[in-house]
């Protein structure tokens, strides 16, 4: 199995060898001060990121995820809510959503971004409104009343009337932008909120400008294999409300009002850790280089695969320059996919596929009570669609020796 990682699908040591004196530096910083929670390099990296995406506030935290929660908490998000969102996204997208015992609305995609669909997310909210899921796809949690274990917050009563549409969390998936210019438009005339998940997409711009300035609240995930990674979890949020700002502060540490022990609501430690700062102001040095990067590592894949038969490449934008967190593919149908992969295992090349199953089919959400066939593009995303391996350090030779992998699997 080593030789299938010759290739590997992303490569943090090849970034570590050109920061790592930078690294150490900072640690050692750390290590000096001793201020390991919220100490100097917190509120140094929250102005250098809140500055690179043209933010007012930034504020660090655990995780991506954490910082989807703080984000929905703000906003009061609670039960009855409807909080609108893609279903082809990792699970944490929606995980928040139920956890505060709101109810995730999914909206299709669009077969070429992979992002939310603007027309059906009007067909969605329309749908609420009138609490008819013949107008477009709604959860039917009445399903779920009374069945122990399914869902935490399944509500017990009859569903549609009762949701009350309240916003919607985009995703940027695989580091593109959503077409934010056509939802935004659709989100101010219904009086909804929207947060963007933009986990993937740090780094990336929509009309040159970041899509964390473009919503109500905007988070991000530094997970190690995110664009921008750190050396453990960490997240952040964006807003340029300073109020929003201000609660988010409180909800990160226990709902804390003037002091320690002053509590005024319910909140989270949801701290980011000072090593994770020092480590994320270390990579930031090289950040922007690598957005380059990862954008020429995409182009040279879509020259190599033009051979490739019944394989659709990416597309790109003249509006919009992905992260590219995933540089990801649709082969013809799931068989020919097979194929494909058949001839990456045979040349050792890597490969992954997000996301094999849409959050409508997953058992964890079961309790909304969707139904195959409710989002048909995500569904057929899901058995098309396959990545390969992008990261800023990729060199030409690899990215056609997995090129012509594809190829071969392709034409068989
Ligand atoms: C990674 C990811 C998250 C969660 O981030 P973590 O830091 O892993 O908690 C949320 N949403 C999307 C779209 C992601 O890709």
């Amino acid at each position: 199995m080593e030789d299938r990682l010759s290739i590997p699908f992303i490569d943090l040591k090849s970034q570590y060898s050109r920061i790592d004196s930078r690294v150490k530096e900072g640690l050692d910083r750390v290590l000096a001060h001793g201020a390991y929670v919220m100490g100097p390099e917190i509120a140094e990296l929250e102005k250098e990121l809140a500055a690179f995406c043209g933010a007012q506030h930034a504020l660090a935290c655990s995780s991506g995820t954490d910082a989807l929660l703080l984000a929905l908490m703000a906003k009061n998000t609670g039960p009855g809510d409807a909080v609108l969102t893609t279903p082809f996204t990792f699970c944490a997208t929606a995980e928040v959503i139920a956890l505060l015992g709101a109810t995730p609305v999914f909206v299709d995609i669009d077969p070429e971004t992979f992002n939310i669909d603007p027309d059906s997310l009007k067909l969605a909210i329309q749908a609420l409104r009138s609490a008819d899921p013949d107008v477009y796809p709604l959860p039917s949690q009445a399903k779920a009343a009374g069945e122990p274990g399914k869902g935490p917050h399944a509500p017990s009563s009859m569903p549609h009337a009762h949701l009350i549409p309240k916003g919607l969390i985009s995703v940027d998936l695989f580091g593109l932008p959503c077409d934010y210019e056509a939802i935004n438009p659709i989100l101010e005339e219904e009086g909804l909120w929207l947060l963007v998940d933009a986990a993937q997409s740090f780094g990336s711009s929509y009309k040159d400008v970041s899509p964390c300035t473009l919503g109500d609240t905007a988070c991000t995930s530094f997970f190690p294999a995110k664009p921008l990674g750190c050396y453990g979890d960490g997240g952040m949020c964006f807003t340029n409300d300073t109020s929003l700002h201000q609660v988010l502060e409180s909800l990160r540490v226990h709902g804390q009002g003037k002091n320690r022990y002053d509590n005024v609501r319910l909140g989270l430690n949801a701290r980011m850790d000072t090593m994770q700062a020092a480590v994320l102001l270390a990579k930031m040095s090289i950040f922007p280089e690598e957005i380059e990067l990862r954008n020429i590592v995409a182009r040279t894949y879509n020259d190599f695969l033009q051979e490739a038969q019944d394989i659709t490449v990416p597309s790109f934008f003249p509006d919009r320059q992905s992260a590219w967190a995933q540089y990801s593919v649709l082969a013809r149908d799931q068989e020919h996919r097979q194929t494909v992969f058949d001839s990456l295992k045979e040349n050792n090349v890597p490969w992954s596929v997000y996301y094999p199953l849409p959050l409508h089919l997953q058992d964890v959400f079961s309790y909304l009570g969707y139904s195959s066939g409710d989002f048909p593009v995500s569904e057929e995303m899901s058995k098309r669609i396959f990545s390969l391996p992008m990261h800023p350090y990729l060199k030409q030779s690899d990215q056609e020796k997995v090129a012509r992998a594809v190829v071969e699997g392709s034409r068989r």
